[in-house]
């Protein structure tokens, strides 16, 4: 833990008085207004709100997918701001994991490719990477898919490898954009508590979703309206 992570109380993502802005002068949209936020690690979140509430636009400043034109983003007390594009993906690709609402998995590799890659980025030998991705898939439930192309499954099986990508490499704070949205109901429910024991093992996730049930896995729900956080309410964390 960095001195700057201590001051911080631990929490593995803050946002304080985050604004973006997207577009200038008569097209100005104002994606987030002054977001204050802190997950700290064995917390799982969930962002709900109408649609264009700014959702999407919160979960990729938390990933460090884009900037905040004010205020500052926090990663396991190191702000983003001031550090360089590839400071940033550096950090995205070690602490991060990201959960794409299009999965964003690449066409050329199979599903265990997809899934080890970021470890392989990072310098893990190739048959450890494949050997965590298998690992990964099979907590998923979807090891017999390992080689796959993207495009010889369905959406929901594309959907849990990019859920397994995310979570390979202990990755401390997972971000998800309705990570369930292709998915039935029962497997949709096999993801939360995916993500609900990596939380308990003491990572933080952040969830973006429009399903109130889900609530019952998180520990709070946040909602969004017109850029603004507008409520805060307490989960369910699958245990109380
Ligand atoms: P949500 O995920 O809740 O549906 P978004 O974060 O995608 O909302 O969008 C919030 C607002 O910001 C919307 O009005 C949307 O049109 C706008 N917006 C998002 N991304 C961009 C962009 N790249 N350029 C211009 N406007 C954008
Ligand atoms: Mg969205």
């Amino acid at each position: 833990m960095t001195t700057q992570h201590r001051e911080s109380g631990g929490a593995v993502l803050q946002l304080q008085a985050v604004s973006r802005v997207h577009g200038r002068g008569a097209a100005e949209v104002h994606a987030l207004r002054g977001i204050d936020l802190q997950v700290r690690a064995g917390e799982f979140v969930a962002v709900m709100g109408p649609s264009g509430s700014g959702k999407s636009t919160l979960l990729t400043l938390a990933g460090g997918l884009d900037r905040a034109s004010s205020g500052e983003v926090v990663i396991e007390g190191r702000p983003l701001g001031g550090l360089s594009q590839g400071a940033v993906a550096a950090v995205r690709r070690r602490a991060i994991g990201y959960v794409f609402q299009d999965f964003n998995l690449i066409p050329a590799l199979t599903a265990l490719e997809n899934v080890g890659i970021p470890r392989e980025l990072d310098g893990v030998p190739a048959r450890r990477a494949r050997a965590e991705a298998l690992a990964a898939l099979d907590e998923l439930g979807i090891a017999e898919l390992g080689e796959r192309f993207p495009d010889e499954m369905s959406g929901g099986q594309q959907q849990r490898v990019a859920i397994a990508r995310s979570l390979i490499g202990d990755r401390r704070l997972v971000l998800a954009d309705e990570p369930t949205g292709a998915l039935d109901s029962t497997t949709g429910e096999t993801v939360l508590g995916v993500l609900r024991a990596r939380c308990d093992a003491g990572a933080a996730a952040v969830m973006v979703t429009h399903e109130a049930r889900h609530a019952a896995w998180v520990d709070r729900v946040v909602l969004l309206r017109d850029g603004r956080l507008v409520e805060e309410t307490v989960g369910g964390g699958a245990r109380r």
